[in-house]
């Protein structure tokens, strides 16, 4: 059943990652009128349907939300109740630049977890990042005065984070925060391997998220088919590395009748390269 649904509300973004796979999917993201609020309706009907206690909303996708913060903003009140009750928890990722006092007091205020991405030490973030590493730590350091400490951060585990492992685990030991690591895909993309034997390190060291079906990018199993959905263009996905996959389902479409018909597979493997064997 479907407990987690990341939603993409915009397909645009203020900088342009040397490795964002959404850049290189372009040809699959385009404008389109996706009602956020008739999803939201779906999720809510489906929370009561099943008498779910627990429902999971990622507002992150293809693009900075923050960009599109007053919608943002609506989406969130238009929640209220259930992330108030705690039916639904709310969070979303940012890369830093568009952060304020007043939307962090905002995101707080209604229980939002908002997330960074960096990249680790300066000069690897940098060349990654178009230069935004000062620009994300100011943003970070905000974070930590109004929330008392410091947010979740997600790190794209690359080359240059394999070349910098030790500087990087180092760089986030002094947060004392849940950091995500997903593995870099696509045309600068690392092995599966690779990326294990990063995490392994650093789960040494460091609250890292790993385990579960969720996705191999983030060191857990694929998740796919199972328990969660991504809404971008339109559609919905099987994750937000599937929007290439032709998907048969509207955004409106009730999550009850959303089936993948993904079948038996190792789920220590991602689903999606599977099928390109
Ligand atoms: S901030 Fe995220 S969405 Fe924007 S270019 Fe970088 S990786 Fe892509
Ligand atoms: S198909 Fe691949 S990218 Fe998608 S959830 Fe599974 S492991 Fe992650």
């Amino acid at each position: 059943m479907v407990t987690r649904v990341c939603i993409s509300i915009n397909n645009r973004c203020n900088l342009n990652c040397r490795y964002c796979h959404f850049h290189e999917k372009k040809a699959h993201i385009q404008a389109c009128d996706m009602n956020v609020y008739q999803i939201l309706d779906n999720i809510k009907s489906h929370i009561r349907k099943h008498g779910i206690c627990s429902f999971k909303i990622g507002f992150v996708g293809n693009g900075e939300p923050l960009l599109d913060y007053d919608n943002l903003k609506e989406y969130i009140l238009y929640i209220q109740d259930d992330l108030k009750s705690g039916t639904i928890s709310a969070y979303t990722i940012t890369n830093g630049l568009l952060v304020t006092e007043d939307n962090l007091r905002f995101f707080k205020t209604h229980g939002v977890s908002v997330g960074f991405s960096i990249d680790g030490i300066k000069s690897v973030h940098d060349a990654l990042r178009c230069g935004s590493f000062d620009s994300v730590m100011s943003a970070i350091e905000l974070s930590k005065k109004i929330n008392g400490k410091y947010p979740p951060m997600n790190c794209t585990v690359g080359r240059e984070v394999l070349d910098h492992a030790e500087e990087t685990i180092v760089f986030f030991e002094r947060f004392d925060s849940r950091i995500t690591f997903s593995r870099m895909i696509g045309q600068y993309g690392i092995t599966m391997e690779e990326f294990r034997q990063f995490i392994k390190k650093a789960a040494a060291r460091l609250n890292v998220r790993t385990g579960g079906y969720d996705c191999t990018m983030y060191g857990g199993m694929c998740g796919a088919g199972i328990n969660n959905l991504y809404y971008a263009n339109g559609k919905i996905y099987i994750c937000g590395n599937c929007i290439d996959i032709e998907s048969p389902f509207s955004f409106n479409t009730p999550l009850d009748k959303v089936d993948f018909r993904v079948g038996p597979f190792d789920r220590h493997l991602c689903y999606k390269e599977g099928l390109r064997k």
